[in-house]
């Protein structure tokens, strides 16, 4: 049965989708007449040998057509049409009676109560499809005029107001966001009291296109489900438009069609080879959290709305102040992040990795740095989740593994001969060009591929941990290392974690933090050090402050550590100074010479 809620019908490309209901007490005639409209092409089927049920099930499922027996025991086909016919919410429905009496007064009787048309029994298949067919078109045609806005041909209020309550009910069952955008023209008066109320209907018509051209276009990468009706388009009244945006997975994305929708009114509208500048404002209201309901959404989308328009227009606002205000400076950051990176202003910073048994250091992960001449430093920790949500990170990320390459290819130069470690996120590894990106970054800068360590974190890996291992293969045999990195902090799988073919385990900091007073996390670290190395892999800890932490860690056998105790993050010339000072790697310059202060 189909249980969740449709679209009507308005399209006559459409009509195969039909939901047909059939009600008859002989099941060999509901098989027959499924089977003769399922080889035409119909799908979703409704039916029922007791007719005492169908009203419920109608009213429940809201079939597009009825095909009805007359002489049923319980309840016969006359009184339940009267009943249809009664009902408010399937008084437009088509009836289709099939009937074995040919005599008039049943036809008579049958037309009188409001059936749409008869078929004699047997039903003769070719015939029943076409009856089926003109239904169906006259009703499509019939909801396009009573659902549809004659001017721009958008859905008008009413199919607005049952698309909402069916999105919202659905949203609600699957537990997820929707989004209510509601969009007025600036100053729309003044155009229709200037130039004409026919001129002001030229404009909603330019408008409506724009808007649809502009939601088509907003891509699905922006946290919008994509499927159908996904996003809809409807003009409410006059210059009110409305966008229901049914499953959303942040509050960015409802902000990032609202831009879209400004975006397009950019380019003049050309009306009677005049040129028009269009804003407009917009009002965005969110499910659940402001409002439960329809109508709660509809009276604060209106207020967001207006919000706009106060804000001097030409611009959107979110209903609650709060997600306003976070999504504004959410937008700062990100337009300074894209030009950060247009215009390589961000620096790769290296922490070295150390040796606990000698005290050397044995490799140094890369770690980006933005300093913002204005914001000041930004945390990866607020620019890494920004640059993921907004698919920066992927030509952030190539970059990141080419100049972490050449930083390590310096440093072989000057003798020493240490690996690299690259964060790579979950965005970049799910695109299935890691293999090809790190290739090229290795053939680029001449990097030995066993110098190259890539650290994927444990919840990256074990969210869809069965098809990874193939990708992590594929990694694995450029000759690159791979390590899990936040260890801890996801949910591991032991038996995955041997059939990942990795080379570290990285211990989350969170877990070193408190060693070795808490005990607690001193037996986890303990059990997670002897586990790694049963199973063959590097332990490194991360986050080590203090030689009481390090102790801990050399005692349980951990075999590197990086923390702040050695050394933070410090730029290239810094980590070169570092490497010559420690580990002897004279040819190393210092100061930002070959070891470079070019960005990355
Ligand atoms: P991560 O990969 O787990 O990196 C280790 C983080 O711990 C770094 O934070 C480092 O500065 C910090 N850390 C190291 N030693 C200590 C210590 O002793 N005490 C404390 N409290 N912290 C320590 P950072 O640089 O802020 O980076 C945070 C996260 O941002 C990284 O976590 C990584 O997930 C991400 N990230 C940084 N650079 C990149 C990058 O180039 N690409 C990607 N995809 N992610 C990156
Ligand atoms: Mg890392
Ligand atoms: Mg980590």
């Amino acid at each position: 049965m189909a249980a969740e809620p449709r679209e009507r019908l308005t399209s006559l490309h459409s009509l195969k989708d039909a939901l047909v209901m059939i009600v008859d007490d002989e099941p060999i005639m509901i098989e027959v007449v499924q089977a003769f409209l399922e080889d035409a092409g119909y799908t979703n089927f409704l039916t029922t040998e007791d007719s005492t049920q169908a009203l419920d099930m109608m009213l429940k499922l809201r079939p597009d057509v009825l095909l009805m027996d007359l002489i049923m025991p319980g309840k016969s086909g006359f009184e339940l049409l009267a009943e249809v016919r009664n009902d408010p919410a399937l008084r437009y429905m088509p009836v289709i009676v099939l009937t074995a009496a040919n005599d008039s007064d049943t036809k008579l009787r049958v037309l009188e109560l409001g059936a749409t048309d008869f078929l004699a029994k047997p039903v003769d298949s070719s015939e029943l499809v076409l009856r089926i067919r003109n239904a169906l078109a006259f009703k499509a045609y019939q909801d396009q005029l009573a659902y549809h806005d004659a001017l721009t041909g958008l859905p008008n209020r009413q199919l607005f107001l049952e698309r909402l309550a069916w999105t919202l009910k659905l949203a609600h069952r699957h537990n997820k966001q929707s989004a209510l955008l509601q969009i007025g023209l600036d100053r729309f008066k003044q155009i229709n009291d200037t130039l004409g109320h026919e001129m002001g209907d030229e404009v909603l018509k330019l408008v409506s296109q724009r808007l649809a051209q502009a939601l088509h276009e907003s891509d699905t990468s922006n946290g919008i489900t994509e499927r159908d009706n996904a996003v809809s388009l409807s003009r409410l009244a006059g210059d009110e438009f409305m966008v229901l945006v049914a499953e959303i997975d942040h509050a960015e994305a409802a902000s990032a069609v609202a831009r879209s929708l400004l975006e397009t009114m950019k380019q003049p509208l050309v009306l009677g080879g005049h040129e028009l500048f269009i804003t407009l404002s917009v009002g965005i209201a969110l499910f659940p959290q402001d409002g439960q309901q329809g109508s709660d959404l509809l009276t604060h989308v209106d207020l967001a709305m207006a919000n706009a328009k106060q804000n001097g227009r030409n611009t959107y606002s979110f209903y609650s102040a709060e997600t306003n205000a976070r999504s504004f400076e959410r937008l700062k950051l990100e337009t300074a992040l894209r030009r950060a990176i247009n215009n390589d202003e961000l620096e790769l910073y290296y922490q070295p990795k150390v040796d606990t048994a000698t005290g050397q250091i044995v490799g140094a992960e890369a770690l980006l740095r933005w300093n913002h001449t204005e914001l000041g430093f930004i945390s990866p920790g607020e620019f890494i989740p920004l640059a993921e949500a907004t698919g920066l990170i992927l030509p952030l990320g190539e970059r990141v593994i080419h100049n972490a390459c050449k930083e390590a290819v310096k440093w072989q130069q000057a003798g020493c001969n240490l690996p690299v470690s690259v964060n790579v996120s979950s965005l970049q590894f799910r695109r299935g060009d890691m293999p090809f990106i790190i290739k090229s970054a290795l053939q680029a800068s001449g990097l030995n591929a066993n110098n190259l360590i890539i650290e994927l974190t444990e919840s990256l890996l074990m969210d869809n941990a069965q098809a990874n291992i193939e990708m992590l293969n594929t990694i694995k045999a450029l000759g690159v290392r791979l390590s899990m990195d936040d260890f801890g902090t996801g949910y591991s799988s032991l038996s995955y974690l041997k059939q990942f073919p990795l080379y570290e385990l990285k211990i989350d900091q969170t877990f070193i933090r408190d060693l070795p007073e808490d005990t607690g996390n001193a037996a986890i670290v303990g059990a997670v050090i002897a586990m790694a190395r049963g199973l063959g892999l590097k332990v490194t800890a991360e986050g080590v402050e203090t030689p009481e932490q390090m102790n801990f860690l050399k005692l349980h056998g951990c075999d590197q550590i990086q923390g702040f105790l050695f050394s933070r993050a410090v730029p290239s010339h810094e980590f070169a100074d570092m490497l010559k000072q420690k580990i002897g790697c004279t040819s190393l310059s210092s100061s930002g010479t070959t070891a470079s202060n070019e960005s990355y």
